[in-house]
């Protein structure tokens, strides 16, 4: 099974200063910025994932999806193909994989897609991609129960029904004219067909109909928040419609601890964040670490927010519950408490007395103003005690442990939890890639690439 990253432009500023917590003067943003293939020295994953809605936005009256990207960068992108922008132009990374999608959640809200099946081909075209999506329209819905074609049911809402197989009518109808006119294009990539649908049987339809119009590789999408079961429910009934040959690309997967369970479901390709979201989001779980056969290994990241900048400490502050100056001590003491127990100048005891103490005040209720309980304090010190005594920044061999040390397990501001956002993918690409060779399905890269000279 291949992984294909996501991006958001998701770079890191390689000679951001940890100490003055500041890049260097003049320093500027992509340019001197490294992106994750770049910073770890070899790409964790098997290609990229680029979705229309970030590079270029919409811009629609009350329905507008701003782009990620500046005008100069999504300019640049077309002018110069996605593997120039992206920096992976050259031989070594000509086996990466480099997919579009349209980014449907963007328009979720929308009757229709705000796109047509043109624009995405040129797109793609455009940009040197060498697979891209249909365009679909999400349905979030979903009723394991219902059998084949039957209509959804809501009772707050008596039109859901038809209002999703409108969406589902729109996918269809798109994926038959964006395999049609791909083949028309200059610059050929493999055309992917998108799935959707609100059950398992619509889904099965749909992918089944993809098929007969010629598609060769189907994308699953509208899943990324379904616990991995409905997926399971979904992709079963997908397989026992289309031949074993079809290739099926999981769109947003996001539970990557439970990869395991879709092994069986012959799927070729799944593209997922969500290892670098987690080291933003997921505080208690935001480092990963290769665990037993049974899964990952989570750690907490330790939080160290800027007492000049955090809301909640600058709302105590101008309540007068604690001084500006009081916060600033204990952030700077917590700091180097933790970089001298790094190495190895200071002992369990005093990192956690420091690490604590600034802890008490980040905890306390910036409402109220009232500290936090005994439970919750003792509750953070033992998944720092853990941290900070199994050292997991020092076990790793990523290149972001090896460069940027304890300051990787330092949740705070972004150049520490983007990178702490890498070390997770990679290692839950070497995750993957064990479960691939202890016989995952789709593991030979020859397989897929082979479908690209074909498409050359
Ligand atoms: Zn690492």
């Amino acid at each position: 099974m291949k992984f294909l990253y996501a991006d958001g432009l998701d770079f890191v500023d390689p000679n951001y200063n940890f100490l003055e917590d500041r890049s260097q003067p003049g320093r500027e943003p992509y340019w001197d910025d490294e992106f994750m293939h770049e910073h770890l020295e070899e790409p964790p994953f098997d290609g990229y994932l680029v979705s229309r809605s970030i590079v270029l936005g919409h811009y629609i009256e009350n329905n507008s999806f701003p782009a990620k990207y500046t005008m100069g960068q999504s300019q640049r992108l077309l002018r110069k193909g996605v593997r120039k922008f992206l920096r992976i132009d050259n031989p070594k990374y000509d086996d990466l994989m480099i997919m579009g999608d349209c980014g449907a959640y963007s328009y979720h809200k929308l009757e229709k897609p705000p796109y047509s099946p043109k624009t995405l081909l040129e797109f793609y075209s455009d940009g040197g991609f060498t697979h891209g999506c249909s365009v679909d329209h999400i349905i979030f819905q979903f009723d394991r129960n219902l059998s084949g074609m039957e209509a959804f049911r809501d009772t707050k809402d008596p039109d859901a029904g038809i209002k999703i197989k409108d969406r589902w009518d729109i996918t269809q109808e798109n994926a038959e004219v964006f395999l049609r006119e791909s083949k028309q294009m200059t610059t050929p990539f493999i055309p992917l067909g998108v799935i959707q649908g609100w059950s398992p049987g619509s889904m099965a339809k749909a992918a089944h109909n993809l098929v007969a119009m010629g598609y060769d590789y189907l994308a699953l999408g509208g899943m990324a928040v379904s616990a991995v079961d409905t997926i399971q429910v979904a992709l079963e009934e997908i397989r026992k419609q289309i031949p074993d040959y079809i290739k099926l690309h999981l769109l947003g997967f996001g539970k990557v601890d439970q990869i395991d369970d879709i092994m069986d479901y012959n799927v070729t390709s799944i593209d997922t964040t969500s290892p670098m979201l987690r080291a933003f989001k997921d505080v208690q779980r935001s480092f990963f670490m290769p665990g037993d056969d049974s899964g990952l290994k989570y750690y907490a990241s330790v939080r160290i927010p800027q007492a000049t900048e955090n809301a909640g400490l600058k709302l105590l502050v101008k309540k007068g519950v604690f001084s500006q100056e009081y916060l600033i001590q204990q952030e700077k003491g917590a700091l180097t408490a933790l970089r001298n127990y790094d190495q190895g100048k200071v002992d369990m005891g005093t990192v956690l007395g420091a690490v604590m103490a600034y802890t008490k005040s980040v905890q306390t209720n910036p409402k109220t103003g009232a500290p936090p309980t005994k439970s919750k304090m003792s509750g953070i010190k033992n998944l720092y005690t853990e941290l900070l005594n199994d050292r997991p920044w020092s076990a790793c061999d990523c290149a972001v442990c090896r460069k940027a040390s304890i300051e990787v397990a330092i949740f705070r501001a972004s150049n520490r939890n983007k990178r702490r956002g890498m070390h997770n993918t990679w290692v839950f690409n070497n995750r993957l890639k064990q479960f691939n060779q202890k016989g995952g399905i789709n593991g030979s890269a020859d397989e897929i690439f082979s479908d690209q000279s074909k498409a050359k």
